[in-house]
Order: C-alpha cells, then structure tokens, then sequence
C-alpha cells in the first residue's frame, strides 16, 4: 500500500506492562532481565544496580506485524529495542526514532517529549501512536502540526497491549 501508516510504539507500558502488579507476573508474559548502563551509574551503590526487569508477550510481535503498518520504535529504548525487545517478541530489525537532545527532556508546554520528534518523523505521513503516556496536549499539538492522520491510542501500563487495542488500530489503518 503505497499510504500505509506508520505504527509508532513505545516499550514500557504498551509491550511491558511495568505498572502490573511486581509480585504477579501477567499471564502470557515471559521476563527478561536487562542489564543497566553501568557506565553512568558509577556512583550508584551495587545494591541499586540490578538488572532492569521487563515483561514481554510473545504474541504480540505476530499481533503487531499483522497490522497494516510500517512499525518504527518510539521509546526511550531507542535502537536497543531491537537487540532485546524485538528477538523476545518475533519482530525483525525495525527502524527507531532517534530522540536525540529531546530525549526526556519536559517542555514548558506541557508537550510530552516525544510528541514534536514523532511528528517531524512522520513527515506527514499518517500515523498511530501507542503510548501510556500520551495527553491532551499531545492530541491537540499533532492536530496542529501534522498534516496527516494522527491516531494517538493510550494503553494502561497496568494491562499493556490488548486485543481492543489491536482492534482499534486495525480499524484506523482501514482509512488508507
Ligand atoms: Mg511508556
């Protein structure tokens, strides 16, 4: 399809439901352990810098690549979504959104961070982003900036990715 949208995905929330209860592992899901950047974290005591735990669903790479969309990662993981998020999930090599001096950074509007560099990626081209963090203000900024569609899909991070959500993002796609 010479339109096909873009599917913008964030990690932690949609793909890993960090905000599940700890003790309980959700259903379906397998943990992997990813070690922190030591290199920044020098000061930190031993005891702080235990690997990073992250809940993944295998089913939702196969889910995500029956999508009508070209996936593009919009996280803080960045290009190391792809060497451990996509092999757990089944998902190739996908492109990434290179926040760069944006990464994190708060803005005065209240904009989140990520919304202006997904815009300029997105070119105008029509797009869905999942994220538990998206806002009104996010809505209104890419109605402003963005040429195209611009389906902004808010996941609980207590849940994750579902199957109304892969719905509701099947149904966007069928517009192009
Ligand atoms: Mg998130």
């Amino acid at each position: 399809m010479v339109n096909r949208p873009l599917l913008f995905l964030d990690v932690d929330g949609p793909l890993n439901p960090y905000a599940a209860k700890p003790q309980r592992r959700p259903a379906g899901y397998t943990t992997i352990r990813v070690p922190r950047n030591t290199a920044e974290d020098d000061e930190t005591p031993s005891f702080r810098r235990r690997p990073l735990r992250v809940w993944l669903n295998p089913t939702h790479g196969p889910a995500l690549l029956r999508l009508d969309y070209d996936l593009c990662w919009a996280t803080t993981w960045m290009n190391e979504a792809n060497r451990w998020i996509a092999p757990v999930l089944g998902l190739p090599e996908l492109p990434f959104v290179d926040f760069g001096e944006a990464l994190l950074q708060e803005r005065p509007d209240g904009v989140h961070w990520k919304t202006g560099p997904l815009v300029d990626y997105a070119d105008g081209r029509p797009f869905a982003w999942v994220d538990d963090e998206q806002s009104s203000l996010d809505e209104l900024h890419v109605a402003a900036h963005h040429p195209g569609p611009g389906l902004l899909h808010h996941v609980n991070p207590r849940v994750g990715l579902a199957e109304d959500d892969f719905q509701r993002l099947a149904e966007f796609a069928l517009g192009f």
